[in-house]
C-alpha cells in the first residue's frame, strides 16, 4: 500500500473520530440547551403564571370578601371583574398546563383548577340575589373556606412547578456534566489516536527512511556491500528498490571497473612485454633497421644496423641527422669508398621519390648489403638492411649448379642449348659450326662390373680429356648419363670436324687407371654441321643423335656425319612406334612354330614359337624389324605376355612330350610381371611346367644382373626350363653359364653357317657341346640348313637341332601337316605319329 494511502487512511480515521466527537458535542449542547429552555419555558414561566393565577385569585378573594362583607350585593361590575379574574386564572392555568409537562405539576394544576373553579362557583352562587332577606353569613364562611383551599392549591401548584424547575435544573446540570465528561474522554481518545497515528506513521516512515539513509550513506561512502532490503510496496519500498538497483548497478559498475582495471593492467603488461620483445627482436634481428623521420633524423636504429656497417651505436642516437650516419658509414669503409657527396646524392634521390625502393650497397669486407626503403605516412622512412653476401654466393652456386653438371662440372644441357642458340645467331654471317654428339661405348658394363663410383670417376676423367682436346671457343657439355656434346666453332670443314672426332675417339679411348682398375671405354660420335644440317638447336641435336645412332650400329668407337636418309629412317621408326601402340596390335600378331628335332632320332621334340606381325599395310613384319622398337617403347611386355599365353595354349593341344620354346626379352625382366605372366600362361593352358622352355639372351644377364638372376630363379621354381639363346654371340657367354644353371644352350646360327667351312666354328661348337654335356645341359643348334651341317652337329654331340633343313617356322594351322611330313621322313617311333595328344 502506498504511503499516501496509508496517510489518508489514518487521517480519515481521525477525521471520522473528530466528526463523531463534534456531532456528539453538538448533540450534547443542544440537549443541554433544550433542558435550559425547558427550565425557562416550563418551570419558570409556569411558576410566573401560577403566581399570576395566585395573585388574581387573591385579588378575586379580596373582591369577594369585600362584596360579602360590605355588601348588599355585588355590583355588576364586580361580578364582571370576578368573571374576568376567573377567566384570567383559567388562562394562566392553561399556559401552565401548556408549558409544564411534569405529571406532578399536572396533578397539582388539576387540583388547583378544581379548587379555584369550586371557589368561584360557590362565590357566584352566593352572590346571586336571594328572594327574601337572606342571611349571608354562613355562606360567607363557606366561601372563605373555599377560597383558602383554592389559595392553598395554588400554592401547592406553585411549589410543584418550582419543584419541577429544580428537577430540570438538576437534570440540565447532570446532562452538561455528562456531556463535558464525554467530550473530555473523546478529546482524550482523539489525542490518543492522533498520538498512535503519529507513532504509527513515525514507525512507517522513520525506520525505512533511516535504513534508506544508512544505505545511501554507505553508497555515498562507496560501500555497497549492505544490500537494501526490498520488502515494501510503497514509495519507501520503491525508494529502497531503487537504492537496491543502484547498489546492484554500482556493484556491476564496480565489477566492470575492476575488470577494466585488470584488463588495463594486463594490456599494460602485454604492452610492456611486447615492447620488450620488440626491443629484443629489434636488437636480435638478422636485418639492420633504420627508421628516420620526415626531417631525416634517426628515430630508431638497431644493433644489427651498426654491426652491418661497423658503426658505433653511440653515433646513431635518436635525432642524429641521417647525413651524419652516411658520413660515418663512408668513413667506416662502406659504399666502395665512394665520395660522401655521391652517396648522399644517391640517398637524396631515393628520399625525394617517396616510393618504396630497393638498393644494394657494398659494405666493408666485400660484403653485399640489400636495402629496402619504405616511406611511412608521417613523411619518415624505414629502411631494412640485409647482409646478402652468403645468399649471393649461394645464388651464384645455385646458378652454377643449374647450369653445370654436378659430377663433371661441365656445362649442362641448358647451357649447351643456349650456346647453340648463340652460335646459330651467327651462322648468317657464314660462321658455321659442328655439333658432335658423343656416347661412351660399354659405359654400362663398367658401371655394372666396377660399380657406380668408378663409373662416376670415369665420367669425370672423360670430361677432363674432352676439355683438353678442345680449342678455345669450343664448348663441351654433358647432356646426361654417358652422353656428351661438343660445339666446334668457327666454321669447321667436314675435315676439321673429322679431325676433332678422331682426336676425341683416340683421347677418350686411351686406357684409364681408376683406383687401380685398368679401364678402357670407347666413344661413338654423331656429327651434324650447321647451318646445313639444321637451323634450330633441337634439329641439330637430333640430327647429330641420328648420326650417333648410325655410328653405334656400325661398329662403335667411330664417328658418322648426319645424312638426310638417317632422318627418314628415324621417321619410319616413329611410324612403326605408332603402329605398335595401336590398340588392335594384339589382333594383328600371330605365332609361327619351328620344330626342334632330336639330332639322334630326328624325332620332333618340340617347337619354338616365333612372332609374326600381320600389319594391314606393311604386310608380314619380321620380329627383327619390330621387337627392338617394341622393347624400347615397352610394348614388348604386353606382347610377351600374349606370346606366352598363345604358345602355351597351342602346346596344350599337342602330345605331352612335345616342348614349347618361347623367347623372352630382357625388357620383360624389368618389373615383377614376368613370373606372374609365365605362371598364368602355364596355369591357363594346363600344360606341365617342364614343357615350357624360356629362351633368354645375353641382354638378360647383362642388365640388372642380380635382380634378373632372382627372376630367373623364380621362373625356375615354377618348374619351367630356361635356355641360353644365341650362345656365343655375346662377350661373356661362358661366364653366364656359371651364373645360372641353364637347361639348354642354343648355339647361334652364325657358328652353324660356317661350320663346314671354318674350323674355328667347329671348334666353338665342340667346346660348347663338351661344356654343356659336362654341365648336363642340352644343346640346340640353330639355323641348320644342310644335311652336312646336321651330320657334323650330330657327330659333335649336339642333342637337338633346328633349322630350315627340317622346316621354316609355320603357322599353327600348318603344324599337323608339318608334323606328319616330319614323321614320315624318318623312322617312326610308336606313340609319336601324330602331333595332337
Ligand atoms: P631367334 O630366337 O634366334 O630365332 C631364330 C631365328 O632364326 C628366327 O627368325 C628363325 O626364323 C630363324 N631361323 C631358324 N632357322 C633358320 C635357318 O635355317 N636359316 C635361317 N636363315 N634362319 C633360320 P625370326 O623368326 O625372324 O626371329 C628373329 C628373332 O626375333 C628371334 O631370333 C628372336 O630373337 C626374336 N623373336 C622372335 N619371336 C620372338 C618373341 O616372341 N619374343 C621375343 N622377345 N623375341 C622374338
Ligand atoms: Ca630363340
Ligand atoms: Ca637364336
Amino acid at each position: 500500500m502506498s504511503l499516501r494511502r496509508k496517510f489518508y487512511g489514518a487521517f480519515g480515521l481521525i477525521a471520522i473520530l473528530a466528526i463523531g466527537l463534534a456531532v456528539y458535542g453538538a448533540h450534547a449542547l443542544s440537549a443541554t440547551g433544550d433542558l435550559v429552555a425547558r427550565l425557562y419555558d416550563e418551570p419558570l414561566v409556569g411558576v410566573s403564571y401560577a403566581r399570576a393565577a395566585s395573585a388574581t385569585l387573591n385579588e378575586a378573594r379580596g373582591l369577594m370578601d369585600r362584596i360579602l362583607l360590605l355588601g348588599p350585593g355585588p355590583s355588576a361590575n364586580e361580578v364582571t371583574s370576578l368573571r374576568h379574574m376567573q377567566s384570567d386564572i383559567d388562562e394562566d392555568f392553561g399556559i401552565v398546563r401548556a408549558r409544564v409537562h411534569d405529571p406532578a405539576v399536572g396533578a397539582a394544576l388539576a387540583r388547583a383548577d378544581r379548587a379555584v373553579a369550586d371557589w368561584f362557583a360557590r362565590g357566584f352562587s352566593i352572590l346571586a340575589p336571594p328572594a327574601s332577606g337572606t342571611i349571608l353569613l354562613p355562606m360567607h364562611d363557606t366561601v372563605e373556606r373555599g377560597s383558602a383551599a383554592a389559595a392553598a392549591s395554588l400554592d401547592d401548584l406553585i411549589e410543584q412547578v418550582a419543584a419541577s424547575g429544580f428537577t430540570y435544573r438538576e437534570r440540565a446540570r447532570a446532562e452538561i456534566g455528562g456531556a463535558s465528561t464525554a467530550l473530555t474522554f473523546i478529546s482524550a481518545g482523539i489525542i490518543a489516536v492522533s498520538g498512535l497515528f503519529a507513532l504509527l506513521f513515525a514507525h512507517l516512515l522513520i525506520r525505512p527512511i533511516r535504513a534508506a539513509t544508512r544505505i545511501a550513506e554507505d553508497v555515498a561512502a562507496g560501500n555497497v556491500t549492505h544490500m537494501a532490503p526490498a520488502w515494501r510496496s510503497d514509495e519507501i519500498g520503491r525508494l529502497l528498490v531503487c537504492l537496491a538497483t543502484m547498489q546492484t548497478k554500482l556493484l556491476q559498475r564496480a565489477a566492470r571497473a575492476d575488470t577494466l582495471m585488470q584488463e588495463k593492467d594486463r594490456a599494460a603488461e602485454t604492452l610492456r612485454l611486447t615492447n620488450l620483445r620488440f626491443d629484443n627482436a629489434l636488437s636480435n634481428m638478422s636485418h639492420g633497421i633504420l627508421m628516420s623521420d620526415a626531417q631525416g633524423h634517426v628515430v630508431v636504429a638497431n644493433r644489427r644496423f651498426c654491426d652491418i656497417y661497423g658503426l658505433d651505436p653511440a653515433g646513431l642516437a635518436p635525432g642524429t641527422d641521417y647525413r651524419d650516419v652516411l658520413a660515418s658509414s663512408v668513413a667506416a669503409g662502406n659504399h666502395c669508398n665512394r665520395p660522401l657527396g655521391a652517396v648522399l646524392a644517391e640517398h637524396g634521390d631515393i628520399m625525394q621519390a617517396r616510393q618504396p625502393a630497393t638498393a644494394t650497397c657494398n659494405a666493408n669486407g666485400g660484403r653485399m648489403i640489400s636495402i629496402s626503403y619504405e616511406p611511412m605516412t608521417d613523411g619518415g622512412w624505414i629502411a631494412t638492411h640485409e647482409d646478402i653476401t652468403e645468399r649471393c654466393k649461394s645464388e651464384a652456386q645455385i646458378v652454377f649448379l643449374a647450369r653445370h653438371d654436378a659430377l663433371t662440372q661441365l656445362p649442362n644441357r641448358v647451357v649447351f642449348q643456349e650456346r647453340l642458340i648463340q652460335a646459330l645467331a651467327h651462322v648468317d654471317r657464314g660462321d658455321g659450326f659442328a655439333v658432335l654428339y658423343l656416347d661412351l661405348d660399354q659405359f654400362k658394363a663398367v658401371n655394372d662390373t666396377l660399380g657406380h663410383p668408378i663409373g662416376d670417376e670415369l665420367l669425370c676423367a672423360v670430361a677432363l680429356r674432352l676439355r683438353d682436346v678442345l680449342r678455345d671457343g669450343d664448348i663441351v657439355a654433358r647432356l646426361g648419363g654417358d652422353e656428351f656434346a661438343i660445339i666446334q666453332m668457327d666454321a669447321p670443314s667436314p675435315g676439321e670436324a673429322t679431325a676433332l672426332a678422331r682426336r676425341v675417339v683416340r683421347t677418350v679411348g686411351a686406357p684409364y687407371d681408376l683406383q687401380g682398375n685398368h679401364v678402357v671405354v670407347g666413344v661413338s660420335i654423331g656429327i651434324a654441321l650447321a647451318p646445313g644440317d639444321g637451323l634450330h638447336p633441337a634439329q641439330l641435336l637430333k640430327n647429330a643423335d641420328l648420326a650417333l645412332y648410325r655410328a653405334k650400329r656400325e661398329g662403335r668407337g667411330t664417328w658418322r656425319f648426319f645424312e638426310a636418309a638417317m632422318d627418314s629412317a628415324a621417321q619410319a621408326r616413329r611410324a612403326l612406334e605408332l603402329d605398335l601402340r595401336h590398340e588392335s596390335l594384339l589382333q594383328q600378331l600371330e605365332l609361327y612354330y619351328q620344330p626342334v628335332v632330336c639330332s639322334r632320332t630326328r624325332h620332333v621334340t618340340g617347337f619354338e614359337a616365333l612372332l609374326r606381325w600381320h600389319h594391314p599395310t606393311r604386310g608380314l613384319v619380321s620380329p627383327n624389324d619390330f621387337i627392338s622398337v617394341a622393347e624400347e617403347i615397352g610394348m614388348i611386355v604386353p606382347i610377351g605376355a600374349w606370346v606366352l599365353q598363345q604358345a602355351c595354349a597351342t602346346a596344350s593341344t599337342w602330345q605331352d612330350h612335345l616342348k614349347i620354346a618361347v623367347n623372352l626379352s630382357p625388357v620383360q625382366f624389368r618389373g615383377h610381371a614376368l613370373v606372374a605372366a609365365v605362371a598364368e600362361a602355364v596355369r591357363c593352358s594346363g600344360i606341365a611346367p617342364p614343357r615350357l622352355e624360356l629362351e633368354i639372351t645375353e641382354g638378360v644377364m647383362l642388365e640388372e644382373n642380380s635382380a634378373n638372376l632372382s627372376v630367373l630363379h623364380d621362373l625356375r621354381n615354377l618348374g619351367v626350363r630356361i635356355s641360353m639363346d644365341d650362345f656365343g654371340t655375346g662377350h661373356s657367354s661362358l661366364s653366364y653359364l656359371r651364373s645360372f644353371p641353364f637347361d639348354t644352350i642354343k648355339i647361334d646360327r652364325s657358328f652353324v653357317i660356317d661350320l663346314t667351312t671354318r674350323d674355328e666354328c667347329l671348334a666353338i661348337v665342340r667346346a660348347v657341346t663338351g661344356l654343356a654335356s659336362s654341365l648336363h645341359m642340352n644343346t640346340i643348334a640353330e639355323g641348320v640348313e644342310t644335311e652336312a651341317q646336321f651330320a657334323m652337329l650330330a657327330a659333335e654331340g649336339c642333342t637337338e637341332v633346328q633349322g630350315y633343313l627340317f622346316s621354316k617356322p609355320v603357322p599353327a594351322r600348318e603344324l599337323p601337316a608339318l608334323f606328319a611330313r616330319l614323321c614320315t621322313s624318318r623312322m617312326p617311333v610308336p606313340g609319336v605319329l601324330s602331333l595332337a595328344s
